[in-house]
């Protein structure tokens, strides 16, 4: 593990962000777990991290609502750095385009990409003066290959791959890392309410995956075995999309 230190995490109460703050926090780092509205289940998560020895911060925030974000993290960042930035946070508002509201539309963009934006832009100068630092961020299967009735979510994560890959050609030389993590199908509240029998004869592996299993990528991104790779999409999807 490379020198201190803390992780930020965002849309870290549940599902894959929870599965990778624990797991981040099995390799040493502390947590920094934001996430938007379920304190009991964040809470949860936040004594299994300081069970594992690690300190937990818990911050909700909209990743959406820039006053919201900078007023929770601005103070922290004046006392430290962190190493890490997973942009987790996301929903799904699904519908075929020509049903598709407006709403729906900017509230998926804004979530997804205006949220990584933000986020990332909060934390790289802090990480451009340390030299140092690692971003992930989870994308989807969808903005690899498109999805019929997730015009804004397929758009979304889309534009967090292209942005993803842009700024890790502008940070390279300041030693900070840019990658991303694209599940397949995730066991998790996003899913449940999926048609999994029909879906799944599309997974070569022939089942779902585990939070853990994304977390699994996002643990080796953020070590020091992954200290040559940058700019990368790491698709974690059991063959659904090849
Ligand atoms: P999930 O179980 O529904 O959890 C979503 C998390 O995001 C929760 O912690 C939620 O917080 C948080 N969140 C939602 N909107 C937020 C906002 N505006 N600001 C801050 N936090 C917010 O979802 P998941 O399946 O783990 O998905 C995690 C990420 O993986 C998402 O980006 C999703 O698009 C992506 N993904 C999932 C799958 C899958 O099959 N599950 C596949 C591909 C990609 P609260 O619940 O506390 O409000």
């Amino acid at each position: 593990m490379a020198g201190s230190s803390s992780i930020l995490i965002t849309g870290a109460s549940k599902g894959i962000g929870a599965a990778v703050a624990l797991r981040l926090a099995q390799s040493g780092y502390d947590i920094w777990l934001n996430y938007r509205s379920d304190h009991e289940a964040a809470g949860q998560v936040a004594r299994q991290i300081e069970d594992l020895g690690r300190k937990c911060i818990v911050l909700p925030f909209d990743v959406a609502d820039e006053e919201a974000m900078t007023g929770a993290l601005v103070p922290l960042l004046a006392a430290e750095t962190p190493y890490g930035l997973v942009h987790n946070a996301g929903i799904a508002r699904d519908s075929l385009l020509a049903m598709m509201r407006r709403e729906d539309w900017e509230l998926v963009l804004n979530v997804h990409l205006t949220g990584f934006f933000l986020v990332s832009k909060l934390l790289i100068k802090p990480m451009i003066s340390a030299r140092r630092g690692r971003i992930v961020a989870i994308a989807s299967t969808s903005g690899e290959t498109g999805q019929a009735g997730q015009f804004n979510y397929s758009a979304a994560k889309g534009g967090m791959i292209a942005g993803a890959k842009s700024l890790a050609r502008e940070v390279a030389k300041r030693n900070i890392l840019v990658n991303v993590v694209s599940p397949g199908l995730i066991e998790t509240e996003m899913i449940e309410k999926l048609p999994l029998d029909k879906m799944l004869a599309a997974v070569p592996l022939g089942r779902v995956g585990k939070p853990s299993e994304v977390a699994a990528a996002v643990n080796f991104l953020m070590s020091d075995e992954a200290s040559y790779i940058t700019g990368q999409v790491i698709s974690v999807n059991g063959g659904l999309y090849i």
